[in-house]
């Protein structure tokens, strides 16, 4: 008698092992690497995920239950992106099983078809076109819809639609579909694509690239089907975005697939229009704002092969593509690349491996690099490729310099100086841009008498002030009150509210030029579905003159007729507690400036700071971006943190101080470390947060195999104190910030 065969599955649980469960042998179906199973969980039944099919098992084989279902036949994961997953779940010690499922949409993760969904849509027949509606006058149901569809501009109407419109619609459909007037047609959910037979706007292919631009497409077309990393390093507005749109069409010419990653969609449609105009293709794209049947089509659809181009954020990494021939990552340095909780992955780091595993290029674009990206170049892991001069006729780079604001009257978080900018700009027919990190009207509110302020209850910072409600707001917690109007302590009459947010600004602004259309983009202007949209659109067409935001407004968009920009508090990210502060600093400055003058029109930058003599500020504006880079990295190696070194924070939250800190002890003392250097346990920057006590341990370390050795043999360790599961704690690799 054979051997019985097992399956070793993972299932989506936060167990480090995979499990193993009896293939039935009748009916005699064996599943393949990467299908889905249904097994007996506990007490639950899970959809898991065949990882290999062995015959032995470390168990019993009478301690083994059998499979209760095999719902593949195909694998819905290929043996590639299995590789890349377990090499993420071992690379952040995360539990396999659950970056798995993280990487499905809900639908495949819940057991449904890999299969594209059809829907019922009703249409008129050509009878059904041209019938007067008079002649079903005795029968007005029916008159009503065949007059509502032969107006209707749709190529037919699904049941969403027609619920919208009628109450009872299927008994009068019946009878126009007896009477020929009406067919039912099958059609594939596609709100989520654009395929090639959709009008394609011809006129934006007007140009030819310059050379830099061609020179650099070149080098990437050529390492088309062999693994190279490439930096794009392209000033703001050099026309990065044609570059990768050239790339992608000639490896859509070699019948490639192409998965392009940027920060977050919602934030730059005018990205994904662009290329929806341009490439003759089938485009899928994949963000947070889709429904789970638009995500579940969008990954059917690549998975097969139809999408020939997936756009998506971080997640869409792990899009499952079997012609992948190019990765475009744009904006590489954003943050968001980084998963902030739970398993925390870096798509662009991954995406390096993806590329690696597949033997493909990879592409990284950015005005202002990572760190990380730029010593991969040093090291000639990545090439570098540079765009230095501006892509539309007759633009360049803006004239940027800096304003010393100390003692110097500032109305409401604006210098005079700046004012008097504003209304030159405004007075030549320019629009200007105010760029500010901070939302609300002001970061808190004090009393002058006995110094109370508005400190939030359950964490260490203050409660912001909302001017439009007279609500103060903690932007860490959540947590939200009325604003007092005199001082609860002291009982004195009157607050004083120090420094400025965007509404503020706006407020300032509004009264000094009462007829100007101001417009202000933040999370609290922008939080009903189509207002961004809206306003961006507003700021392009000029109808807006002064617009003022927050980071949102400093992503990739193209203002072209932006020719000031002012930035209005320079010095938070100089003196952060982080060791990427002055790099974020310096990425946002430059970001934000590239929105000025991208037209025909100059552009000027006026940058607010209270530390004009700053030694980083002043190699930023004299010799831009990489000057800045080369020195701050020189500063970054002599204090051996990363990219020089690697990191890993062990971080904890918990309701009782003291929890924490013994959790994060005994962590400690059950860690042989040596060769890494270890901190801690350290209170984290805002120690207390959401009424958590916020405690961290670090780990560096020359050398990132000896780091993750170690990791190896801890994390599970950790996973079995008792301690453990009295807090919250997570693993970090590579944190991208300390907070
Ligand atoms: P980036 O992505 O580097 O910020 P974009 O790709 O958005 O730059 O290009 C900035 C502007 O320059 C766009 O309006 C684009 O149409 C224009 N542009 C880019 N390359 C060229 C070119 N070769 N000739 C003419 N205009 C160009
Ligand atoms: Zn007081
Ligand atoms: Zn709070």
């Amino acid at each position: 008698m054979s051997k019985p065969l097992i399956a070793r599955i993972a299932v989506p649980v936060p167990i480090y092992s995979l499990f193993d469960y009896l293939i039935p042998v009748e009916p005699g179906q064996i599943p393949l690497e990467g299908c889905r199973v249904k097994v007996q969980f506990g007490r639950n039944q899970l959809v898991g995920l065949v990882l290999s099919v062995v015959d032995e098992s470390t168990l019993p084989l009478s301690k083994l239950k059998p499979l209760i279902e095999i719902i593949d036949v195909k694998p819905v994961l290929s043996a590639d992106l299995i590789k890349l997953l377990k090499w993420s779940a071992s690379y952040y010690h995360y539990p396999l099983g659950e970056v798995i499922f993280s990487a499905l949409p809900r639908r495949i993760r819940e057991g449904a078809p890999a299969e594209l969904k059809s829907e019922n849509y009703w249409h008129l027949t050509e009878a059904g076109k041209s019938l007067e509606i008079e002649s079903l006058s005795r029968a007005p149901k029916q008159a009503a819809l065949l007059s509502y569809l032969q107006n209707s501009l749709a190529d037919g109407l699904n049941s969403d639609q027609l619920n919208e419109v009628w109450d009872n619609w299927r008994t009068p459909v019946k009878v126009l579909i007896e009477k020929c007037l009406v067919e039912v047609r099958q059609k594939v959910q596609t709100a989520v694509i654009t395929s090639p037979d959709q009008i394609k706007d011809k006129s934006s292919h007007g140009f030819n690239l310059n050379a830099q631009q061609a020179g650099a497409a070149k080098e990437v077309v050529q390492a088309l089907n062999t693994y190279q990393a490439f930096l794009l390093q392209g000033i703001t507005g050099s026309g990065k975005t044609e570059v990768y749109l050239d790339v992608i069409e000639h490896a859509l010419a070699q019948n490639l697939q192409v998965l392009v990653l940027v920060p977050e969609i919602s934030l730059t449609p005018q990205l994904t229009q662009r290329f929806t105009q341009r490439l003759n293709t089938t485009i899928a794209s994949l963000h947070s704002g889709l429904n789970d049947t638009q995500r579940h089509s969008a990954w059917v659809l690549a998975s097969k092969g139809i999408a020939r181009v997936v756009i998506g954020t971080r997640s869409a990494l792990y899009t499952p593509m079997p012609d992948l021939g190019l990765i475009i990552l744009d904006e590489e340095h954003d943050a968001s690349f980084k998963q902030q909780e739970g398993f925390r992955y870096h798509a662009r780091d991954l995406s390096l491996v993806r590329a690696k595993n597949k033997n493909i290029p990879v592409l990284l674009g950015s005005a202002t690099p990572s760190f990380e990206s730029l010593e991969n170049v040093a090291r000639g892991q990545f090439s570098l490729l540079t765009l230095t001069e501006r892509g539309a006729a007759g633009a360049t780079p803006p004239k940027v310099s800096l304003l010393d604001v100390c003692r110097r009257p500032m109305e409401d978080g604006i210098s005079d100086t700046l004012f008097n900018k504003i209304e030159e700009h405004l007075n030549n027919d320019g629009q200007v841009l105010l760029f500010l990190n901070r939302r609300g009207y002001a970061p808190l509110l004090m009393c002058h008498e006995c110094g109370w302020t508005t400190e939030c209850q359950r964490c260490d910072a203050n409660m912001t002030l909302h001017h439009h409600n007279q609500r103060l707001r903690c932007h860490h917690c959540g947590y939200e009150k009325k604003a007092p109007t005199q001082c609860p302590q002291c009982n004195h009459e009157s607050l004083y509210i120090p420094g400025a947010g965007t509404e503020r600004i706006e407020v300032a602004l509004t009264e000094k030029f009462p007829s100007v259309v101001i417009s202000r983009i933040d999370k609290d202007t922008t939080r009903l579905k189509g207002e961004l949209d809206r306003k961006l659109n507003q700021a392009r067409s000029g109808e807006a003159r002064i617009l003022i935001g927050t980071q949102m407004l400093a992503k990739g968009h193209d203002f072209p007729n932006v020719t000031l920009v002012g930035i209005l508090n320079a010095d938070q990210g100089l003196f952060s507690a982080d060791f990427r502060g002055t790099e974020h600093m310096a990425q946002l400055i430059i970001q934000v400036s590239g929105r000025a003058g991208r037209g025909k029109r100059a552009g000027e930058v006026i940058i607010q700071t209270h530390h004009p003599e700053h030694p980083l500020l002043h190699i930023l504006l004299e010799s831009g971006y990489a000057g800045f880079a080369k020195t701050a990295l020189i500063e970054r190696k002599q204090a051996n943190f990363p990219p020089f070194s690697y990191m890993v924070i062990v971080r904890c939250e918990s309701i009782y101080k003291e929890q924490g800190i013994v959790f994060l002890n005994e962590c400690r003392q059950a860690l042989n470390y040596e060769g890494v250097e270890l901190f801690g346990p350290i209170p984290a920057p805002m120690e207390r947060r959401a009424g958590r006590y916020r405690w961290q341990l670090i780990l560096l370390s020359d050398e990132r195999k000896k780091l993750h050795a170690i990791l190896r043999h801890w994390v599970p360790g950790i996973h079995k104190l008792k301690t453990a599961n009295k807090v919250r704690w997570s693993i970090d690799v590579d944190p991208q910030d300390m907070f």
